[in-house]
């Protein structure tokens, strides 16, 4: 929560003046012509450069330099963990601006920008710069006339594309363990969200990392994106995004250098509740919140809410009436609860789902009003497995209910989907939790709640929903690689 009120938010808007430029080789460059627009108004907040192929170039070339020849590499893990703890202390010096370019830029109210999304970057770059030196590398014995040494080299230059839902906790995720492990980055925003990013830049030379270790450009992802994708300096790809464009990193990587390519994608989750549940109002509650959190765009949302249909009434009334009290409204205003759209042509694509589901014959409990840029909290029931809202993720503040009778049949219709992000069971028994639990094809699945986790556990999917894991120590996986030396003595 925040304790500034809404006028002050919005004079503190008022005020702002981005950064617009790229941050190359630690300083911005490139001029601003490509307007950004809030998603709370339409109005232009700011004009950003774009990059193209070349400006995409001095990135990677100022990374590769600063890898190859800098010094960033060659420091001892504490001096690293020490130049990362004054970027995320300079990071919670700028909470409230950050939070505030967020909101602006994307929609999400200004409490959770900065009680969520600020609290868990700074956390992540806080959590990864303590791992930095505390990593151990091995000597197997290998006999008396000889020693091997297995050491975790970073990999070198390593890009990351992110999404605008959470922009900065996407690209923390990566750019943290990266950084920690020794490599340089160059991180391409969402062309919704590019200004939080740049002032992380700002406040990263502010901290002293050495110019060419962070860089961000900016830029469409057909261009921008890419440009990175097909780079031949650049080592690991690694994307949060859409499924379909993680398809094009591969061919990317396919076509150009082979590049590790590491990707977080679409998901479209089940939540299981059994009758035995705990608490069946909590159950409710907490699928209510889980879909409607973030106007429903997140790749971890509870979008398929599967009720045993012996409470199926009970359930969803509750959901339902949780929808509609749920504060719609300006995102600057600290009592909203639920932003607009992160854009007009996402907004349409939202509602051509709600559309879908309509004519495929799910039945409208709640919602699909339009209110501005708003969608309203929206609830189908009697929806069937083959229906398009129970197959497509929407990315947006609407719920699908199907109903089953038994434990079987639920876990079926749970992995009836291309999709393997996250899951979740509600049951007081402890052998359906596990065996329900093992029998999800999911990266994450939660038992009695929903969306809690912690920088120790790792996060990411199965199936389509992508591969490799952000979060924890295995995160420092994908940016490493075991060099092994073999020393006759
Ligand atoms: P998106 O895939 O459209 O865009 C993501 C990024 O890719 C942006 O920076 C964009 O500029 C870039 N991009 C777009 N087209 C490109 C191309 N042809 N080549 C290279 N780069 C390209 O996704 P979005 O609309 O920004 O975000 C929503 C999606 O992200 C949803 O599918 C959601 O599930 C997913 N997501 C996944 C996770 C996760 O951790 N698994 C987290 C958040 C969001």
């Amino acid at each position: 929560m925040t304790d500034v009120p809404y006028e002050e938010w919005r004079a503190r808007a008022a005020g702002l003046v981005p950064h617009t430029g790229h941050h190359v080789d630690g300083e911005f460059t490139g001029t601003g012509s490509t307007p950004v627009s809030s998603p709370r108004d339409g109005k232009t907040i700011a004009h950003i450069a774009s990059a193209g192929r070349s400006e995409v170039d001095a990135a990677v070339a100022a990374a590769r330099r600063a890898f190859d020849t800098g010094p960033w590499p060659r420091l001892a893990p504490a001096e690293r963990k020490a130049a990362l703890l004054r970027w995320a202390g300079l990071i919670e010096r700028d909470r409230s601006t950050i939070a505030l370019l967020i909101s602006l830029e994307m929609g999400k109210p200004i409490s959770e920008a900065l009680g969520i999304e600020l609290r868990a970057v700074i956390n992540c770059i806080r959590w990864y710069a303590e791992a930095a030196d505390k990593q151990l590398d091995e000597s197997p014995r290998t006999g008396g006339s000889s020693l091997a040494l297995v050491t975790r080299e970073p990999v070198g230059v390593v890009a990351a594309v992110v999404p605008w839902n959470f922009p900065l906790t996407m690209a923390a995720w990566k750019i943290a363990p990266a950084l920690a492990a020794g490599c340089t980055a160059v991180l391409k925003p969402a062309e919704e969200s590019p200004l939080s990013a740049l002032h992380l830049a700002a406040l990263s030379a502010e901290a002293g990392l050495p110019p060419g270790v962070f860089n961000v450009v900016n830029g469409p992802g057909e261009v921008a994106g890419r440009a990175l994708g097909e780079h031949p300096s650049v080592d690991v790809l690694a994307f949060t995004g859409s499924t379909e464009v993680g398809r094009h990193f591969l061919r990317y990587a396919a076509d150009s250098n082979l590049k590790r390519v590491w990707l977080e994608l679409g998901g479209k989750s089940p939540n299981i509740i059994l009758p035995d549940a705990p608490d069946l109002d909590a159950a409710a509650d907490t699928a209510a919140w889980g879909i409607f959190f973030n106007a429903g765009e997140m790749c971890t949302a509870p979008s398929r809410l599967l009720v045993h249909r012996s409470i199926a009434s009970r359930v969803v009334d509750r959901v339902v009436a949780r929808a509609e009290a749920l504060r719609t409204g300006d995102p600057l205003d600290p009592s909203t609860e639920m932003g607009p759209l992160v854009s007009l042509p996402h907004h349409a694509r939202v509602m051509s789902h709600i559309q879908a589901a309509k004519s495929d014959g799910a039945r409208l409990r709640t919602g699909a009003t339009v209110d501005g840029r708003h969608i309203a909290p929206t609830v189908f029931d009697q929806v069937k497995p083959g229906m398009r809202i129970a197959r497509d993720e929407v990315f947006g503040p609407v719920l699908a209910v199907l109903e089953f009778d038994g434990v079987d049949e639920a876990i079926t219709l749970a992995n009836d989907t291309d999709y393997g992000l996250a899951a979740a069971v509600w049951t007081s028994d402890l052998s359906t939790a596990h065996r329900v639990s093992r029998s999800l094809r999911a990266g994450t699945v939660w038992v009695n709640c929903y969306e809690e986790g912690d920088m120790s556990v790792p996060f990411g999917g199965v199936k389509q929903s992508g591969h490799g894991r952000d979060k924890s120590l295995h995160a420092l996986d994908k940016y490493t690689d075991l060099k092994t030396t073999w020393i006759e003595l």
